[in-house]
């Protein structure tokens, strides 16, 4: 989680309780006023690590739900002709998934999973056309650009610091 998204609310009622609430992506941490600087980030690092260890159990909770969205999207926009294996990690902060076409193994992050579904569909889209196109080809981009939302999506992870995926061995990489 990014400090931008947390938002401090000091309380001159509150004694001594210290809350946290996640409001549309937003971290709201109250506070009792009149807390000490360094004693004040204490309480929002430790806030934040709960946070992250719920939104990391929470999104290995959901490979269920990942797995049965990439088969409609493998149906919808590959014919369904794709087979491969795919689950959240949690050691993915900056990039958004993987593909390892190898064994077919794609990686999403689990940032991903707290994401509107248009935009995880993208890197699910994204991420099985790399099972055909090992790189950021034009022909993969062709195949991608199916999905009517790749470009809005593309311009959600760029805002969200989560721009690209894992290297992919092209010279084209540059546009990934
Ligand atoms: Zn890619």
């Amino acid at each position: 989680m990014n400090r931008k998204n947390i938002k401090i609310i000091r309380s001159e009622k509150r004694k001594k309780t210290i809350q946290a609430r996640d409001i549309n992506g937003v971290l709201h941490v109250y506070l009792p006023a009149g807390m000490g600087e360094d004693e004040e980030k204490k309480w929002i690092d430790a806030v934040i690590k709960r946070m992250e260890n719920r939104r990391k159990r929470h999104a290995l909770n959901s490979d269920e739900s990942l797995k049965k969205r990439a088969r409609e999207l493998n149906k919808k926009y590959f014919g369904g002709k794709l087979e491969f294996e795919i689950r959240y990690v949690t050691n993915q902060n900056k990039r958004f998934g993987s593909c390892t076409h190898m064994d077919k193994t794609i990686r999403i992050s689990h940032r991903v999973a707290d994401m509107p579904q248009w935009v995880r569909d993208y890197v699910i889209i994204h991420e099985l056309a790399h099972l055909i196109h090992p790189n950021h080809s034009k022909k993969f981009w062709e195949l991608v650009n199916q999905y009517k939302y790749t470009e809005r999506a593309r311009g959600y992870l760029m805002a969200m610091g989560m721009a690209s995926d894992e290297k992919v061995r092209d010279k084209d990489r540059a546009s990934s």
